[in-house]
């Protein structure tokens, strides 16, 4: 159907449908030379049919990259069949800006581009057809929806109030943390921190304080972790941390270090400064666990005994005291 275009006698009927349709429609010899640009394509890339035709593709748009196309075209005439562009694969083909100025997520048209040969009275390929279909609300729907996944899916991870991991969310990644320590022979210690009298901050201070402490030691855990380490809110003003590739004695550094900056730290609310103190106990990961709740219930033990023999301190699971 499509190789009964003629291009030599295109009756007035065949250019009104070629300038009215709001489909791209191209249609260029062996040597990319432009025989038919329709009007969306005129309107589209703001040069109109005149200054192209009889020239090559390549001369007006140096985004379409030469190789490219030449290497893609090709079944058009070796095998006489049609080849598709979809924006998921390239977004665009020819670079226009967005028809959707409402829209002002795209900077550019997203495209589908359809490519087909016609056939000469002679049964050879001498040209080609290219259409090109404005699909930039279907790209944009689409990349929207991905986008508004993604956002969910952090949203169900992390906890809203200290944008660490969430219990459930740390618990997955801690199971497969196990099981990589399991199988390789790398040092993991884990970490469990409590605040000291936390409830005297409610108290004294209101819910609200206690939430902004809250909040202000999360950030300082951040700020002493590395972007490999597993830090999560594991309960109200509980925070579970595991350390990957980390010694114990490297752990112990910086359990060290968050015990004395949380020490130091002085949350303002309401014209009042508050200070805390925190209580760790922290485990190292033992070929001979077993089972990942072990771990961490070694290193809840080691907390426990810090809160016993005093607060403000860490403890280290009894094991590893060598
Ligand atoms: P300890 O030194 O033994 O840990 O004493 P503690 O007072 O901190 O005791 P515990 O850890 O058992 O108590 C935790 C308290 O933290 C209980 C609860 O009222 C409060 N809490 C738990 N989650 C939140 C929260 O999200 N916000 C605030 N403001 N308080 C919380
Ligand atoms: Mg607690
Ligand atoms: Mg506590």
């Amino acid at each position: 159907m499509h190789s009964s275009v003629t291009l030599s006698s295109t009756p007035n009927v065949v250019d009104e449908l070629l300038d009215s349709i709001e489909v791209g429609i191209v249609i260029l010899n062996k040597q990319f030379e432009v025989e038919v640009w329709n009007k969306f394509m005129a309107n589209h890339s703001g040069k109109r049919a005149s200054s192209l035709l009889g020239t090559s593709l390549f001369e007006h748009f140096p985004e379409i990259d030469k190789q490219w196309l030449t290497a893609k075209v090709d079944p058009v005439f070796s095998l006489k069949s049609p080849v598709f562009i979809i924006w998921e694969q390239r977004p665009y083909l020819f670079k226009f800006g967005s028809s959707r100025p409402v829209t002002s997520a795209a900077s550019h048209m997203y495209q589908n581009v359809t490519m087909f040969p016609l056939v000469g009275d002679s049964g050879s390929v001498e040209n080609f057809c290219i259409l090109v279909y404005d699909v930039t609300e279907q790209a944009l729907g689409k990349r929207g929806m991905a986008e508004l996944n993604e956002e969910l899916k952090i949203t169900s991870r992390v906890d809203g109030l200290t944008g660490l991991y969430n219990r459930r969310y740390w618990q997955e990644r801690f199971e497969e943390l196990y099981k990589l320590s399991k199988r390789r022979n790398k040092p993991s210690t884990a970490m469990m921190l409590d605040i000291d009298h936390f409830k005297r901050v409610n108290d004294t201070y209101g819910h609200q304080a206690g939430d902004k402490v809250i909040k202000m030691l999360a950030a300082l855990i951040k700020r002493c972790v590395r972007e490999t380490d597993l830090a999560g809110r594991y309960g109200g003003e509980e925070f579970a941390i595991i350390l990957t590739d980390s010694t114990l004695e490297n752990a112990t550094r910086v359990a060290e270090r968050i015990r004395g900056l949380a020490e130091l730290l002085e949350v303002e609310h309401d014209g009042q400064t508050i200070t805390f103190t925190v209580s760790l106990g922290l485990a190292q990961f033992e070929q001979s666990l077993n089972g990942p709740m072990v771990w961490l219930e070694q290193a809840d033990q080691a907390l426990y005994r810090a809160k016993e023999s005093g607060r403000n301190q860490y403890c280290v699971h009894e094991v590893e005291l060598e």
